[in-house]
């Protein structure tokens, strides 16, 4: 908690590993918690998991949070904790709460991250702030910070800030804020097991079914190149793969593409898929329908290939081409790849 004497914040980030590797959202996470606590306070950080071979990814993801501010990093590696399951991995943060103390508790705005948030605030009777995308200390951390999010998928933004006094629990959109730099050699953290007790789990995860094995994760891509009907086929996403290939992105898709069976579900974009913010997101044959655009409006600079100089999506496109996706992705690709 916040020493009351002091001021002086106290916080904690859970830290999401994903495929054994930290997530790039934890490292943005841990910049939002530095941010907040100021010069004066203290970022500790938790990594979970479990399982055959994750106390050595555990162990590089904690020297990493080390390494970039975290004054401790508190490691629960328990079989239990091997697949995801909510219960468990909210008391294994629970655990760390209670060595803790935090006035704050960050994590990042992902699939695991949403459903942790709720049960983390419930369990520490705190307020919950989901989806930063910007955070201002100008006048002060704490209860004076001031939390933006995005409202009515993206048209409008809101300002919240928490009750002195209240846990705060706080949820930062990907590719929103930046990472946590890494500190003077010398002053990096320490990392320490923590134990905790499982809790009866009322579901567990028997297996997990890979849908898009090997492609960037598109909540943390930096460019996108997302297909929709226009690309007519499952063979029609070839140059869009080849472009993102080249430019070292991912390929996202409108549910026009998915519905059409061109593509998985998995790389659906928008109200109903996920929420994305690159710098740059390449939209090939999109009409830019409202709920296409709920989750790439906000992308840094907006590309739109289209052939109809009607389509909507020009509205929130900063550049726009006008022309047959076919003729005109193979010609990016050939001018990204000579660069
Ligand atoms: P279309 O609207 O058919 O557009 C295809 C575009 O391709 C056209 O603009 C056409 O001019 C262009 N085109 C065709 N051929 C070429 C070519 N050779 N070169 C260049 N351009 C070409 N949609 C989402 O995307 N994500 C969501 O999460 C989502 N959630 C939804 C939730 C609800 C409750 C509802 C009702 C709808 C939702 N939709 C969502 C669907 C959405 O309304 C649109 O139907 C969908 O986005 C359209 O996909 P599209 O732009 O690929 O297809």
């Amino acid at each position: 908690m916040s020493d009351t004497n002091t001021g002086k914040q106290t916080a904690l980030v859970y830290a999401e590993c994903a495929e054994g590797s930290l997530r790039r959202v934890a490292l943005e996470a841990l910049g939002a918690a530095r941010l907040l606590v100021g010069d004066g306070g203290s970022v500790h950080a938790v990594v979970v998991g479990g399982g055959a071979s994750a106390a050595a990814a555990l162990q590089t993801a904690a020297a990493e949070l080390a390494a970039r501010g975290a004054e401790v990093v508190h490691v629960v590696d328990d079989p239990a904790l091997a697949g995801f399951a909510p219960e468990a991995y909210a008391a294994a943060i629970g655990a760390a709460v209670a060595a803790v103390q935090p006035s704050i508790i960050v994590l990042g705005h992902t699939a695991a991250g949403r459903e942790l948030a709720p049960r983390v605030a419930a369990a520490v009777s705190g307020g919950h702030i989901a989806d930063v995308t910007a955070v201002d200390v100008a006048a002060g951390g704490g209860a004076a910070a001031i939390f933006t999010r995005p409202l009515y998928a993206g048209k409008a933004f809101e300002q919240r800030r928490f009750l002195p006094g209240a846990p705060q629990v706080i949820t930062v959109r990907p590719n929103n804020l930046p990472v946590a730099e890494p500190v003077a050699p010398g002053s990096e953290g320490t990392v320490a097991a923590l134990a905790y007790s499982a809790p009866p789990l009322w579901t567990i995860v028997r297996d997990v079914v890979r849908k898009a094995s090997g492609r960037i994760d598109l909540a943390e891509a930096d460019i996108i190149v997302s297909g929709g009907r226009g690309v007519r086929s499952a063979d029609g996403f070839a140059p869009l793969e080849e472009l993102a290939a080249v430019v070292g992105g991912a390929v996202g898709a409108s549910r026009g593409a998915c519905d059409a069976g061109y593509c998985d579900y998995s790389l659906q974009i928008g109200q109903t898929g996920k929420t994305v913010t690159p710098k740059l997101y390449i939209a090939c044959g999109i009409s830019g329908a409202i709920q296409h655009l709920a989750g790439m409006s906000q992308s840094r600079v907006i590309v739109a290939i289209n052939k109809d100089p009607e389509a909507p999506i020009f509205g929130v496109a900063d550049y726009g081409i006008v022309g047959d996706l076919f003729e005109v992705v193979p010609l990016l690709t050939e001018q990204f790849r000579a660069l």
